[in-house]
């Protein structure tokens, strides 16, 4: 059987250190903040909201949300977001996605002060992070998968990494990382148009799947001693449970774990890594800030 791959053993023990880090920094009189632009009522949104910015409270940053009616017009918005790039207390702004329809997603994330761009979904951010340059901020998701790869031994040079969805969010940046100098990964993307899927994903050593599709990839479809990170998060529905529904991934786990070598569950793979990678990036924000004060 497969080893499982703890996201959140490995998030509790970054957390740790990254507390240790905050309070350096606060002893040098600086306290990272996070503000959270929240706009409407999307009970999903208004969760996952929570729990980033009581991470970051419990890590002694500070962290905002600020709650902004579903009817926001695109200037008051932005009018916010002006707000928060000049706050020299606020190192990270997030706004979270999706936004209603009637504001344009990708001219809210470019308004964001790059060097304040914590989720790194500024072109800006995706450029440095493409040419490998360190002020990058790398999106969460990735950012978390190469680190679990990292502190779980997981040899990446030469070997041939497939991913599965070609999203801006995690696979494009992901293929960038693990191909680039130090991972030294060869890497394969596949998307919906890729004829015969299992063909590509029985060469991966290690298989990332980022779909939205549950029972996506079936044991036939790895080859034995590969390493699943699954970042898929799908409801299903369970009237057992409390909440009447409970996540699921993009890999059936049970038949793949008795071939992988290793494999991330969900929920506990993926998704507590991505928070964790956010703090992360808001910490390495307001270290960047202090520096640029001091020079
Ligand atoms: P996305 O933007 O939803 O796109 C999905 C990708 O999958 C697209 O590139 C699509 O191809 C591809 N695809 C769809 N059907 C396919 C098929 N049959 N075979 C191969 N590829 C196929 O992607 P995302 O934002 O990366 O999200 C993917 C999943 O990861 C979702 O379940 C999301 O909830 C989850 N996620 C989890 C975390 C976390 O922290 N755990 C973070 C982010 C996302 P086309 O481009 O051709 O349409």
């Amino acid at each position: 059987m497969a080893r499982n791959i703890d996201g959140t053993e490995i998030s509790r023990v970054m957390r740790a250190e990254m507390a240790q880090q905050v309070a350096e920094l606060q002893a040098q009189g600086v306290t990272p903040g996070l503000s959270v632009v929240l706009v409407g009522n999307n009970p999903a949104s208004q969760a996952y909201v929570a729990s980033k910015t009581r991470a970051c409270e419990a890590l002694g940053m500070r962290g905002q949300t600020l709650n902004l009616p579903e009817d926001v017009s695109r200037e008051e918005l932005f009018a916010v977001i002006d707000r928060l790039n000049q706050d020299p207390a606020v190192h990270g702004i997030l706004v979270q996605l999706p936004l209603p329809a009637h504001l344009p997603y990708k001219a809210v994330l470019e308004h964001i002060a790059p060097d304040k761009d914590v989720d790194g979904f500024h072109p800006r951010n995706a450029g440095l992070a493409f040419v490998g340059d360190p002020r990058a901020f790398i999106p969460c998701t990735p950012a978390g998968i190469l680190e679990m790869l990292r502190r779980e031994n997981v040899p990446t040079r030469g070997r041939h990494v497939v991913i599965v969805g070609r999203s801006l969010i995690v696979s494009k940046p992901l293929a960038s990382l693990l191909m680039a100098p130090g991972p030294d990964a060869t890497v394969t993307i596949t998307h919906r148009h890729t004829p015969d899927l299992a063909s590509f994903t029985r060469q991966a050593d290690i298989l990332i799947v980022a779909v939205g599709k549950q029972n996506l990839i079936t044991r036939d479809m790895v080859k034995p001693g590969v390493v699943v990170i699954d970042v898929g998060q799908n409801r299903v529905e369970d009237p057992g449970s409390a909440r009447g529904f409970r996540m699921v991934g993009d890999v059936d786990f049970d038949g793949v774990s008795q071939v992988a070598e290793a494999i991330t569950p969900v929920p506990g793979g993926v998704g507590p890594m991505t928070i964790t990678m956010l703090l992360a990036n808001t910490l390495q924000a307001a270290r960047q800030s202090a520096q640029a004060r001091r020079t």
